[in-house]
């Protein structure tokens, strides 16, 4: 990296630059280095990750052109353990995008107190517009271009944004085929059959769920009595749209990224998931109105759960979100600039590194049993799960009173209260 030892990356956005999460996650984290009282080489550390690799993947077309992809792994920080990080692949990616979820890696991991430092990959394709066999040797290409910075005591990749178990399953056979033997651990989210764990695959889902539920009750309402609306029916909105609906919230709005629908008397989640499964997007569902995907960010219900992409709360809609609890299944999806507009109307966000972190927390579980050759049972892994995340919800609401401020100000101090702990115990080499 470039810069004087002490350097910090600005917190503040430079005119004519178009922020984006990166300078939400530098800003977060230059709040909590104030609160905490921590030194400037200290913040110029955990502003900057460790390592970082570009690689190009050129890739054979189906109908034999070629092409060349970009991909990234970013490496945050290995403070309290191997990197651990899932792996996106979106025409969206690019290299700050990766370095800011790097970052929420570490700060997640750390806050629900997982021995790992934060890491996140990300090719820029959109895995919509290439084949199976495409996805399979862009997979693969990455995976034997990132090889010596990934293994299972080094940096765990996952899945995330436009990944699957399948992905996951060509990583792991890339990785053992190149060092020579069949190594589970490289990456977690694997299919069951190739030592995945029971429960990871609704995980996210499920702490997310959770958590809506504890806001809900922490904010005086039933869940009986309650309404939602999620955003993303992909990896995490639809099993925790499903969830919620199981504890009896009304999800009156769901979307996905070709349209959203609306029922006052509450979406049947089942159903729509028939749809989807049947035609590849919400669009179309009988079972509720149309409306427009931005309109169900501002409707009048208890608890609003942006489960998609970055950036969707911003300085500009945050002031007509009528939800009075946000729950952020997605990464990043409440800008800086949002965030204070959310706070000064009392909106109550549960933050990111809370909200999503039952992935990693059963992806860490995963690795467990894969190391000790020992599966648990799926009430087992969803009843840790739960225990885990109880336990950060109390952490972060508990500290966020002590010290008055806001649920993410709280989760990112403690996080990085404890990546600071474990550098200055181990010390600076040489
Ligand atoms: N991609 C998920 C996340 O953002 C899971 C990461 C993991 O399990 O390593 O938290």
């Amino acid at each position: 990296m470039t810069g004087s030892a002490t350097a910090v990356p600005s917190a503040s956005v430079p005119p004519g630059h178009q922020a984006g999460p990166l300078d939400d996650a530098r800003a977060q984290l230059a709040a909590a280095i104030e609160h905490l009282g921590l030194d400037a080489g200290t913040h110029a550390m955990l502003a900057t990750p460790r390592r970082e690799m570009t690689v190009s993947i050129p890739l054979r077309r189906d109908d034999g052109s070629s092409e060349v992809l970009i991909g990234h792994r970013v490496q945050h920080n290995f403070s309290r353990g191997p990197a651990k990080g899932g792996l996106r692949f979106s025409a969206a990616v690019d290299l700050d995008e990766v370095r800011a979820l790097a970052m929420w890696m570490t700060w997640k991991c750390a806050l629900v107190d997982v021995p790992y430092g934060g890491a996140k990959g990300g090719v820029t394709v959109d895995p919509r517009a290439y084949s199976q066999f495409e996805l399979e040797r862009i997979t693969r290409r990455y995976t034997s271009e990132i090889l010596p910075m990934i293994g299972p005591e080094q940096d765990i990749p996952a899945p995330d944004i436009g990944t699957n178990e399948q992905t996951m399953a060509w990583m792991m056979d890339t990785y053992s085929v190149s060092v020579g033997h069949t190594v589970p651990g490289v990456v977690t989210g694997k299919p069951i059959s190739l030592g995945g764990s029971l429960g990871r695959a609704a995980a996210t889902s499920r702490g997310v769920a959770h958590t809506t539920l504890l806001a809900l009750e922490h904010r005086g309402h039933m869940a009986e009595r309650s309404t939602a609306a999620v955003q993303g029916f992909g990896k995490v909105g639809r099993d925790a749209a499903r969830l919620l609906a199981d504890a009896g919230v009304r999800v009156q709005a769901i979307s996905d990224v070709d349209g959203a629908i609306w029922n006052s008397s509450g979406i049947d989640v089942s159903e729509l998931a028939a749809h989807v499964d049947a035609t590849g997007s919400v669009h179309g569902f009988s079972g509720g109105e149309p409306i427009d995907g931005s309109e169900l960010l501002e409707l009048e219900v208890d608890a609003l759960v942006p489960a998609a992409i970055e950036g969707v709360i911003t300085a500009e809609n945050a002031p007509r979100v009528k939800a009075g609890i946000v729950v952020e299944g997605a990464n990043g999806p409440t800008t800086e600039a949002a965030d204070a507009v959310l706070a000064d109307r009392d909106i109550l966000v549960v933050p990111d590194i809370l909200a999503n972190a039952g992935g990693v927390i059963v992806s860490y579980f995963e690795w467990v049993q894969a190391n000790q050759a020992y599966w648990w049972r799926e009430h087992e892994v969803n009843e840790r799960l739960t225990e885990r995340m109880t336990d950060a919800w109390r952490n972060v609401l508990d500290y966020s009173h002590a010290h008055e401020m806001s649920l993410r100000e709280s989760a990112t101090c403690l996080a990085v209260a404890r990546v600071t702990e474990a550098h200055r115990l181990r010390g600076l080499y040489p």
